[in-house]
C-alpha cells in the first residue's frame, strides 16, 4: 500500500476537525451520521465477519430533518462525515438526506459499489451539496485509477485499501475490541468522545464510532438537545476516565487498540481547562 493515499485522508480528516473546533460547540467538532446498517460487503477487518448483524435499517427523511433542526438549535459550526457500520450509499434516500445536511459540508464515505450501479450519482449528492466523496478502494490497482480517472473534476480521495492488513489503527482497528481482545487495557488517554459522536440512523446518539460490540448509546435526538446529550453526565464520566487514561473501568474502551490521541487535541485541551482542573 503506497503511504500517499491513507496519510491524505488522515490529514484532509485532522485539518476538517482542527478548523471545526468551536467554544460555542463545547468542542464538538465532528459528528459521524449513520445512513445505513447495511453492507453489500463481508470483509474479513469488519466485525461483519465475526458477529455484526447485516440489518436493513436506515436514516428516514424526517428522522434526517428531525437531525438538521438539532443541529441548527445547537449552531453548530463542525465537519460532518457520513459513514458508520454500514454502506450510506444502500439508502434509497441517500441524496434526499444529503440535502438536508448541506449547510455542514458534509463528506461521505463509500466503498464504492453503488456507484458502479449508478452513473448519476455522483452527480446528484454534488449538487444536493455534498463536499468530498472518500472512496474506499478495496479490489485493484485498476479500479482505484478508474475512479481518479471517471470522477475528475469532483472532489474525492480514493483510499487504496487493497491488499493483506495489518490491524493498526492507521488502516484498521480492532473495532473497540468486536474483532478481536487485547491482552491489557491501554491506559494512554483517548480524545475521541471530545470531539466527535455518531447519530445512528435512528437518530439515536452513541458514544464512539469504534464501540461497535455495545453501540452505547448517551442520547436521542427525538428526545434531547445535542447539546444536553454532549453534556451529559455520562458522558463528562467517560471523559474523566479517559483522561486519566482509565480506559479499563469502561466497558467499550477496555479492549480497545486505538490509539485515540492524534486528532482532537483542541477539544481535549479545551474540556480539561473547561471542566476539569
Ligand atoms: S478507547 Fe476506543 S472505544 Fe473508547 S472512546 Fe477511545 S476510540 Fe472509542
Amino acid at each position: 500500500m503506497q503511504k500517499s493515499e491513507a496519510i491524505q485522508y488522515r490529514e484532509f480528516k485532522s485539518e476538517k476537525i482542527n478548523e471545526a473546533f468551536s467554544v460555542i460547540n463545547y468542542g464538538l467538532s465532528q459528528i459521524e451520521i449513520i445512513f445505513s446498517d447495511l453492507c453489500n460487503r463481508v470483509c474479513d477487518f469488519c466485525p461483519r465477519s465475526v458477529d455484526y448483524p447485516n440489518v436493513n435499517n436506515n436514516l428516514s427523511l424526517n428522522d434526517a430533518e428531525l437531525i438538521k433542526k438539532r443541529l441548527i438549535e445547537f449552531e453548530y459550526k463542525g465537519t460532518i462525515s457520513i459513514s458508520g457500520k454500514g454502506e450510506p450509499l444502500l439508502n434509497k434516500n441517500s441524496v434526499e438526506c444529503i440535502s438536508k445536511l448541506k449547510n455542514w459540508k458534509p463528506f461521505l464515505i463509500t466503498n464504492g459499489d453503488p456507484l458502479l450501479k449508478d452513473n448519476t450519482l455522483v452527480e446528484k449528492m454534488f449538487d444536493a451539496g455534498l463536499n468530498y466523496l472518500i472512496i474506499s478502494e478495496y479490489d485493484s490497482e485498476e479500479k482505484f485509477n478508474m475512479w481518479y480517472e471517471k470522477y475528475r473534476g469532483y472532489r474525492i480521495i480514493v483510499k487504496k485499501l487493497i491488499g493483506n492488513f495489518n490491524y493498526d489503527e492507521a488502516k484498521f482497528s480492532n473495532r473497540g475490541g468486536a474483532l478481536y481482545d487485547i491482552k491489557k487495557s491501554l491506559t494512554s488517554d483517548c480524545f475521541l468522545p471530545f470531539y466527535k459522536c455518531v447519530i445512528d440512523y435512528d437518530a439515536k446518539v452513541q458514544f464512539c464510532n469504534n464501540d461497535w460490540t455495545y453501540k452505547y448509546e448517551i442520547g436521542d435526538l427525538k428526545k434531547q438537545s445535542v447539546k444536553n446529550i454532549w453534556l451529559g453526565e455520562e458522558m463528562m464520566k467517560f471523559r474523566k476516565l479517559l483522561l486519566n487514561g482509565e480506559r479499563s473501568k469502561i466497558k467499550m474502551c477496555k479492549n480497545c487498540n486505538v490509539k485515540g490521541n492524534i486528532i482532537g487535541q483542541k477539544s481535549f485541551d479545551y474540556f480539561v481547562k473547561e471542566f476539569y482542573e
